[in-house]
């Protein structure tokens, strides 16, 4: 489709947002996945899915306006991912909320279910894998979409491979799909992405992967090679944290995001970028992105001269190297991961509930004379620590009214 005419579309489903929800639906054609008056976007397959997934999908942890889910489904947006530790699984309700009324299989509903005892800081498990607990939370998913299967269920917080393979997750996950409470499995990686994809693709059992990706990737070749393997496997592998933020630095300079969600696609095993986005200009310009994805000169400039002058900005690589070098046993990348979230993507409540997954209580850094961390991507942790646990003192139902 034409600019133009995406944009038309996008704008007149703006300013009937909610009639358009109202609308009834046709069925097009016979493939059962074109709906007259939507767009079709540009497509990859998702491995052995077979399933044809827009080039962008939509990553829901900052959502919460149902219209914006419609907006998204009517300007062409096919595939939708939450997570249960989103809003503490409000996330899946407000999805859910948006997708009602729709056919169900006109799109396509993942989520990340986190198992308990899982250390996600070393990615292993601290008590034995509970079959039927991850059963239960799984079908809790399902009610608050309000839906009686997804699509994906995925693990999150995958990097090892004795936890990718544990056999009593398979069983669960493989309960699920006999259950028909989910049609295919997968993983999610947000570090040590090169060994769980691995082990995922050795697995012959997980199906996709969702992993962090991005034009401050480090190790970017070792990276490529497994993702390359991953996909030749069969496997579909998705992008999340494609823009490393909005913003470069706490002052608030801007990413190109266009052009960094281009960069993600130039590698053509991605099959979608997962791009959580929060308002209507946000969703617009990542459409227009998919108009045409070859990189111009200027924006490569902009990313390499990013890349080089800001090389991580406040991108946590998730490398875990600092970890061993806190005495106070802080879990730093997933408090860095909330610095991200406050300042690169001004999402305060994702920022919040990632602290209080790293039980980050009071500012324990401020007992340290001197910080001995020294973190590979040249992060102040001791000061970033100190000014993101400030966020901490917000009690949690104010952040609703946020
Ligand atoms: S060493 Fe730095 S980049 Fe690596 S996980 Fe720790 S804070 Fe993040
Ligand atoms: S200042 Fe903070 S991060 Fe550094 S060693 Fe102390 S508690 Fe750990």
């Amino acid at each position: 489709m034409k600019k133009n005419n995406r944009r038309d579309f996008l704008r007149k489903s703006l300013l009937g947002a909610s009639a358009a929800a109202l609308m009834p639906v046709t069925l097009r054609s016979k493939s059962g996945n074109n709906f007259s008056g939507i767009p079709e976007l540009p497509t990859r397959v998702m491995g052995r899915t077979g399933i044809r997934t827009p080039l962008l999908s939509f990553g829901t942890s900052g959502i919460n306006d149902t219209g914006l889910i419609k907006t998204a489904y009517h300007s062409g947006i096919k595939v939708f991912f939450s997570a249960t530790y989103y809003g503490e699984g409000n996330n899946e309700r407000i999805l859910g909320e948006g997708l009602r009324g729709l056919p169900r299989d006109s799109f396509i509903l993942g989520t990340a279910v986190p198992a308990d005892g899982l250390n996600t800081r070393s990615g292993l498990f601290t008590t034995p894998f509970d079959i039927n607990a991850y059963i239960k939370k799984a079908n809790a998913c399902l009610s608050r979409f309000g839906m009686d299967h997804v699509d994906f269920f995925l693990f999150p917080y995958a990097s090892k491979k004795e936890t990718i393979l544990n056999k009593n997750l398979l069983k669960a996950l493989e309960e699920l799909k006999i259950q028909g409470k989910t049609r295919f499995t997968g993983i999610a990686s947000h570090g040590g992405t090169e060994e769980a994809l691995k082990a995922a693709a050795d697995s012959g059992f997980y199906d996709i992967a969702m992993i962090s990706y991005n034009y401050k990737t480090a190790n970017k070749e070792a990276l490529d090679k497994a993702i390359e393997y991953a996909t030749k496997s069969g496997m579909g592998v998705v992008a999340m944290k494609t823009a490393s933020g909005v913003y470069n630095d706490k002052s608030g300079a801007a990413i190109n995001v266009t052009a960094a969600l281009k960069w993600v696609l130039q590698n053509e095993n991605i099959a979608s970028i997962v791009s959580g986005m929060t308002s209507i200009e946000q969703l617009q310009k990542n459409l227009a992105m998919l108009d045409n994805l070859k990189m111009t000169d200027q924006e490569k400039k902009e990313l390499g001269t990013a890349a080089i002058e800001n090389k991580f900005g406040l991108y946590c690589r998730q490398c875990s190297e600092c970890l061993p070098q806190c005495p106070h046993n802080l879990d730093i990348p997933t408090i860095m991961r909330s610095y991200m979230y406050a300042y690169g993507y001004r999402d305060m409540k994702k920022a919040w509930y990632t602290l209080a997954d790293a039980g980050l209580e009071g500012n324990p850094c401020s007992n340290c004379d001197i910080c001995n961390v020294r973190c590979s991507a040249g992060f102040d942790v001791k000061g970033k620590i100190s000014d993101i646990s400030r966020l901490r003192n917000i009690p949690e139902d104010f952040l609703y009214s946020i």
